[in-house]
């Protein structure tokens, strides 16, 4: 497996690779890996193409209050859990930030209303490091298919729309969220929680499925549906709500009514102590 931290040996690895013929598929990672990047990594080898892993803790996607100095860094692990999935077939792009930020940057990257909705609201400045910094990893590895998780949906949504609209030629497939087997979806995240945190934020799964059962139930009315997500989340005692949604998956606005065959998006996040986490669940309401 090899491992390279520098832009431009990446991008010349990536070029090299085309001009060959081969395909590339990127699967964009902050590292701290888990079984949800696991499935990424395996939906990525199911692919026709070389496959990237990067691992880059991007500081422009952390607001000044959050948690960029403790997010979970852990690279050899990281390294050994990629080796025994994908054995030597992949490529590591693992760059310091100063590779991806030399300091001499102007340009950013941002995605009106989609990015403004949901959490763009309590995390302000977060889309617009992400859409940057993938940006920046679409033109360093230059991926034919690039697998991300569907856990973070509005971001799944913030960054298909930014690869329609700046053209870039590439497919963005989306992977089912992993969970434990109470619901809770996995997270590097998580690693903060204390055991009675852990024990609350299965509500947080709950809400989503929830929403899920009713909206498939024939369900038209986002208001109820969004009760109903407030009142499993007030069970869990120590939670910040921040919001409990049902949105439209173009835009993510508000839905009044859901339409027959629409799909929607029902989005949680909450406050668990200084963890923030989020689920989400893509459904479509019956006909
Ligand atoms: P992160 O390292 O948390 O920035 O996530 C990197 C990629 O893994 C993103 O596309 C996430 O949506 C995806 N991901 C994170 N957690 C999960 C999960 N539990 N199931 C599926 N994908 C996930």
């Amino acid at each position: 497996m090899e491992v390279i931290d520098t832009v431009q040996a990446m991008q010349a690895a990536a070029l090299a690779r085309r001009r060959a013929g081969e395909r590339l598929v990127l699967v964009p990672t902050m590292g701290a890996l888990h079984e949800g990047h696991v499935a990424l990594v395996r939906e990525a080898l199911r692919r026709d193409g070389h496959l990237i892993v990067s691992i880059f803790v991007n500081p422009t996607q952390f607001g000044p209050s959050e948690d960029f100095g403790r997010y979970p860094r852990s690279m050899e692990a990281d390294l050994g859990r990629l080796q025994t999935v994908a054995s030597d077939t992949a490529t590591v792009f693992a760059p310091p930030p100063s590779e991806m930020y030399p300091g001499t940057e102007h340009t950013w990257v941002e995605v009106e209303q989609l990015g403004d909705r949901l959490c763009g609201p309590f995390r302000p400045g977060h889309f617009r490091g992400v859409a940057t910094v993938v940006a920046k990893l679409f033109n360093i590895c230059q991926p034919d298919v690039v697998v991300m998780g569907l856990k973070d949906a509005q971001q799944f949504f913030v960054l298909r729309r930014m690869a329609i609209d700046l053209n870039f030629a590439l497919d963005i497939v989306g992977v089912p969220t992993v969970r434990e087997p109470d619901g809770l979806a996995l997270s590097s995240r998580n690693a903060y929680l204390t055991p009675a945190q852990r024990q609350e934020a299965v509500v947080v799964s709950k809400a989503v499925f929830e929403a899920r059962r009713r909206i498939e139930e024939g369900e038209r009315r986002p208001a109820d549906i969004i009760e109903a997500m407030q009142s499993i989340l007030a069970q869990a005692r120590g939670a910040r709500v921040q919001y409990a949604e049902v949105v439209d998956t173009e835009l993510l606005q508000p839905v009044e009514r859901i339409g027959p065959g629409q799909e929607v998006l029902a989005a949680v996040a909450a406050m668990f102590g200084d963890t923030r986490l989020i689920d989400n669940i893509i459904t479509r309401a019956p006909l």
